[in-house]
């Protein structure tokens, strides 16, 4: 049976390669080096990595919400503070403190 036609990198510091051992299965190429498998995984790799940063953009669209809401929170907070104290003042005063809140 025809063997696969791909070289491959050993593992070591130097690059030294040797041709594939696996059988051919599809145009001279094993299973493993066919473009077809390769292009499958390369779409499979860019799926995931596009849904990891999807996620991410989520993620950090969320956290930023959370900051945001807990900031309204603390300035409804402080707003309220402030039209109790000025309604405080003018009936201690009895003068109209004209402020827009
Ligand atoms: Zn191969």
């Amino acid at each position: 049976m025809e063997k696969c036609r791909e070289q491959v990198r050993e593992k070591g510091m130097w690059p030294r390669f040797h041709r594939c051992k696996r059988n051919a299965v599809k145009d001279g190429k094993c299973l493993q080096h066919h473009p077809d498998t390769i292009d499958a995984k390369a779409e499979k790799r860019l799926k995931e990595w596009r849904a990891k940063i999807h996620g991410s953009r989520i993620v950090t669209a969320q956290e930023r919400i959370e900051e945001l809401r807990k900031q309204i929170e603390s300035l409804m907070a402080e707003n309220a503070a402030l039209t109790s104290e000025i309604c405080r003042l003018k009936a201690k005063t009895g003068e109209a403190i004209n402020v827009h809140i």
